[in-house]
């Protein structure tokens, strides 16, 4: 076994490092910027080139932290180690091990369709390949990101017709800056949550172009008089912003979306469906592509989806924490 899953993340014991660590170790590899993939308390940390600055931002200024190329080899204690696109957000990655002839990919979180704001998701041949399966059923099934842009342009005008404010919850960190670069040629009076306006400059450096945009707050907002789109992380509440209920409509924009129980929770009769993660056929398509006998599945409940491959003559499982490995980082 090169990678172990223990209760603090993946671990690979021959090269002593874990990958996305759930708490601080003395050598992480952080396959994209997400909180729960990049934790703070790590002696040093390896990550993409692009995922450096949002790693920086996100942890801090000072930590210690070795950038690396998609497709450049590091050498860890003889373990060969590399980067590749994962097509998630900015800078995500997969990590490729090599060790002894025996090749493993963790393949973080990834999507295969179109995000003008990261490099494309590429197959990396492996023998085991650990995949995250978050929408690993099949009515996960995602429409064109196109289409629904065109959609969110529609209910922008349909709202400014009747001075209604739009406001749009997103991920400020990957769903934001793609939303704000599909809207780059359209778009005025956006207006963004500080949070969301933070990690643009880390986009900006890599060659992303987005729109003309303001801070969001109390008073850009009163003064855009119903005709503004606001970009706002999940968690923040608009009430502060806005007195009257009736002079905002509010979307969410997820994979969620695409099912009523989550909606129903946010009291949304519909939202935009636009994930960063890979949908039903893009789990099994980038499964396939990547050659493995064996298949590990992470982050969701891959029961489903292990039967399938496993009828289709991959050998597959669920991937738990082994516990009886718990007194972890000392080997
Ligand atoms: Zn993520
Ligand atoms: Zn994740």
């Amino acid at each position: 076994m090169l990678i172990l899953s223990r209760p603090d993340g993946l671990y690979c014991q021959k090269g002593d490092f874990y990958i996305d660590p759930s708490r601080g170790v003395d050598r992480a590899v952080i396959t994209h910027a997400h909180a729960d993939h990049a934790r703070r308390g790590s002696k040093h940390y390896l990550s993409s080139t692009a995922s450096a600055p949002l790693l920086k931002r996100r942890l801090g200024r000072k930590i210690s932290i070795q950038s690396l190329e998609y497709g450049v080899s590091v050498n860890i204690q003889g373990v060969k180690v590399s980067l590749h696109p994962a097509g998630h957000i900015l800078g995500s990655s997969q990590v490729r091990l090599e060790y002894g002839g025996e090749i493993w990919v963790v393949s973080g979180d990834y999507k295969t369709c179109k995000d003008t704001t990261c490099t494309p998701f590429e197959p990396v041949a492996c023998h085991t390949f650990i995949s995250e399966c978050t929408f690993g059923l099949p009515i996960f099934r995602w429409p064109s990101p196109e289409h629904e842009w065109q959609r969110i342009l529609q209910w922008w005008q349909d709202n400014r017709d009747t001075d209604r404010t739009s406001v749009l919850k997103v991920y400020s960190l990957g769903k934001a800056q793609r939303v704000l670069q599909a809207l780059k040629d359209v778009g005025s009076e956006i207006l963004v949550h500080p949070s969301i306006m933070d990690l643009v400059p880390a986009y900006e450096t890599q060659g992303i172009v987005f729109p003309p945009m303001q801070i969001a707050d109390a008073k850009s907002v009163r003064k855009s008089k119903g005709k503004a789109l606001v970009l706002t992380p999940t968690c923040n509440s608009m009430e502060a912003w806005m007195d009257e209920p009736e002079s905002w409509q509010m979307m969410e924009i997820s994979g969620w979306m695409q099912v009523r129980s989550p909606r129903r929770k946010r009291h949304l009769s519909c939202g935009f469906i636009v994930s960063d993660h890979a949908d039903w056929d893009g789990l099994n398509q980038s499964i396939h592509a990547t050659g493995a006998s064996q298949v590990l599945l992470t982050h969701g409940d891959g029961i489903l989806l292990m039967n399938w491959l496993k009828r289709k003559g991959l050998e597959t499982r669920i991937l738990k924490p082994d516990n009886t490995k718990k007194e972890l980082g000392k080997n």
